[in-house]
């Protein structure tokens, strides 16, 4: 009984992923099809602290993700993730493309520790993501999925997800990333009310208020699912906005659905069949006229 008002219990207990260690979580239900637990290991439980994310060298020099050898199976020998290897180094941006199916959502879903690999290793700043606590995994990285998921709770605490914050830090995360005045105009301001579903949010909104409880964690790591929904232009231009603003000095893995995204980032990678088979800028693929060519040409880039 003492569970009823306490949306954050709630959030946690339908949507695993919160002790899986993602910070912000959206369409949890899409990325998590059964429910799953990853424990820290017991060599690491002692080492277990409060982390406190201001005390931390600048992100400049910190937020590199390495996939060594990397093989994943969701069950048994049927392997999604092949041998992959990369680097992507600190403020990189890199967007993920490729056919549906060739493996973006699973490199996340290893990345954030939703599963571990069958083989290889994956190093978030030389540390394998096994040896990591989930509050130091939590600190470092952020993820944004697709359109926003929200739970029945007041703006405020699905900003922070019941996470201390002051008013401030809760106002100046709105402010960078282009949500405040909306919120402002609310019945209630920051304490107004959101359905779980949201519904009295439009998709661009969703996703703002996303960017924020991503932008207040000040992560080193930006992980997103692009939203696929069409947005209106109002809501477009500001999204596009928020998310330059967002990827400033931090590491960042897109799984891309707008060729806006894809021409700004640093590299793409094209997976097919799990496997990584070019990489390369925007300008650099449609040369090669390999995968990435033929998929951007027939406009199908990581939807179909
Ligand atoms: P993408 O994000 O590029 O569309 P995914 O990583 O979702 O690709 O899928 C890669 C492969 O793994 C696909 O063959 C898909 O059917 C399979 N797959 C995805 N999720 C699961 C799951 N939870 N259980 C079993 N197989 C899955």
């Amino acid at each position: 009984a003492q569970r009823l008002f306490d949306p954050l219990r709630q959030f946690a207990e339908k949507f695993t992923a919160i002790q899986a260690g993602f910070t912000a979580v959206e369409r949890v239900s899409d990325i998590l099809d059964e429910p799953i637990e990853i424990r820290d290991p017991e060599h690491i439980k002692s080492q277990h602290s409060a982390h406190n994310y201001r005390d931390r060298p600048p992100h400049s020099s910190i937020g590199e993700i390495r996939f060594e050898h990397v093989w994943f199976a969701y069950k048994d020998d049927d392997y999604v993730i092949k041998d992959l290897n990369f680097v992507i180094h600190p403020g990189e941006k890199v967007a993920l493309v490729g056919p549906t199916g060739a493996g973006k959502s699973s490199i996340i879903r290893l990345l954030c520790r939703l599963y571990e690999p069958s083989r290889g290793r994956i190093l978030v700043d030389g540390i394998d993501v096994r040896d990591l606590p989930q509050a130091e995994l939590r600190s470092r990285m952020a993820v944004i999925l697709q359109e926003g998921f929200l739970f029945a709770g007041d703006v405020k605490s699905n900003i922070t997800l019941g996470d201390s914050y002051s008013f401030e830090e809760i106002t100046t995360a709105a402010q960078q990333t282009n949500i405040d005045q909306f919120i402002e105009q609310l019945p209630q301001s920051y304490d107004t009310q959101l359905r779980e579903r949201g519904t009295n949010l439009s998709s661009g909104q969703k996703q703002l208020l996303a960017f924020a409880r991503a932008a207040i964690r000040d992560p080193h790591i930006l992980v997103l699912d692009e939203a696929t929904a069409s947005l209106d232009v109002g809501t477009e231009a500001l999204i596009q906005d928020a998310l330059d603003q967002l990827l400033v000095d931090r590491t960042a893995i897109i799984i891309a659905h707008r060729l806006s995204t894809i021409r700004n980032v640093n590299r793409i990678f094209v997976l097919k069949r799990g496997q990584l088979v070019e990489s390369g800028t925007h300008k650099e693929l449609l040369q090669q006229g390999g995968l990435y060519a033929s998929l951007h040409n027939l406009q199908m880039l990581g939807t179909e």
